[in-house]
């Protein structure tokens, strides 16, 4: 394990905000990560993992532990599943978009809405990372990890992640517990690309042929990139956390009064049916709606020009001026639509 000092944490970040690390580890195996484990419990030093830092915000103090950047790299696909989908596993050190690009070569469904997503393979449990009709809680099998309550390699299977919208367990009940090693992905060898959601049905209309894999990530790419929700370098929208708040989930009568209230002001809040009865709203809609536009600038913050819901650093930003505006923008929603946004990125 090599063990590095005072190691900056802004440029491992998407957003480019925070301090150092005061110890640092990018830990390749299951070997180094025990070692990394074991060297901040002796120091009695608090331990963050760190993938590709894409849903992250840094204090500008920094970090007074030890940072663990899990490296764990390889992908290897497995003999079929009896329901005749493919198993890939792959090391949580992977980058994400590589992996999908991979499978959608391999023509393997089940990701191909999950194109251009930034970060690492490990990070996608934790959130239960979704996009355009897909998240990868329909197609993890199960997840490798390293427990840090007694030191023992497990396997968890998809039901004891306990996915539902953004969340698992390893960002609610168990946080802090697991490090995340490899992740089992079933896919379907042959499948047809999912297409349920509007702007991927509006980008194919007027064709014949129904799009293949390759094309719907293309596509799934190409409006990323129109919503500065795709990191491509030089595109000052892209530097931030993705979206910022999720979508608020409601019950039909709070969504009611939500209605009442938009028809008042001769508006249409948009929402789309979610589990259980209830109803996802947009938060887009609602910090669009409370006098945050796109482009808003804030003191060296702002809101993304491509899409209302990602507060961007314009350049030398502090994680203080990210809190100041994400105040700002829950206080101003509450105030006038009566819900209180979410932040959908990590605080360290
Ligand atoms: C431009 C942009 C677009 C985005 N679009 C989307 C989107 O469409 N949908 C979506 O869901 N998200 C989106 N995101 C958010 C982000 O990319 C995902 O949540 C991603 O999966 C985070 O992975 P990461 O490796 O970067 O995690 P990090 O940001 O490094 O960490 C996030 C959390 O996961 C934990 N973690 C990371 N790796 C491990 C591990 N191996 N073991 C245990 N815990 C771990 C960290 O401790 C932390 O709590 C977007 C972000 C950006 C910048």
């Amino acid at each position: 394990m090599l063990l590095q000092e005072n190691i900056p944490l802004a440029p491992l970040t998407t957003f480019k905000i925070g301090g150092p690390a005061r110890f640092f580890v990018e830990a390749k195996s299951r070997t180094e990560i025990e070692e990394a484990v074991a060297f901040a419990s002796r120091r009695d030093l608090p331990l963050f993992i760190l993938g590709g830092g894409s849903n992250l915000v840094v204090s500008d103090a920094g970090w007074s532990g030890l940072v663990l950047k899990v490296a764990v790299a390889g992908s290897a696909q497995r003999s079929a599943l009896q329901d005749g989908r493919a198993l890939f596993d792959v090391g949580a050190g992977e980058s994400w978009d590589h992996f999908v690009a991979h499978a959608v070569a391999a023509r393997c469904a089940g990701l191909e809405c999950l194109s251009g997503i930034p970060g690492s393979v490990g990070g996608t449990p934790v959130q239960n990372v979704g996009a355009y009709g897909q998240e990868v809680s329909e197609t993890i099998e199960s997840v490798e990890v390293f427990d840090r309550r007694d030191g023992q390699v497990r396997e968890l299977c998809n039901e004891a992640c306990g996915f539902s919208y953004r969340s698992s367990i390893f960002n609610t009940t168990e946080r802090d517990r697991f490090i995340i090693l490899r992740v089992s992905y079933a896919l379907t060898p042959g499948g047809e690309p999912h297409l349920e959601y509007a702007d991927l049905k509006r980008h194919f209309e007027g064709r014949d042929a129904r799009p293949n894999l390759a094309e719907t990530r293309e596509a799934v790419r190409h409006i990323r990139a129109r919503k500065g929700m795709l990191i491509v370098p030089g595109d000052p929208d892209c530097q931030s956390a993705g979206s910022f708040f999720k979508n608020p989930v409601v019950s039909a009568e709070q969504l009611e009064d939500l209605k009442r209230h938009a028809t008042a002001k001769r508006l249409a809040i948009p929402s789309y049916p979610a589990l259980e009865e209830r109803h996802k709203v947009s938060a887009a809609w609602l910090v669009e709606h409370s006098g945050f536009a796109r482009g808003y600038d804030g003191v060296r913050v702002g809101i993304s020009h491509k899409h209302a819901l990602a507060i961007v650093n314009r350049g030398g930003a502090s994680a203080a001026d990210v809190i100041a505006l994400k105040e700002e923008i829950q206080q101003r929603v509450e105030e006038l639509w009566g819900v209180r946004l979410e932040a959908e990125p990590v605080f360290l």
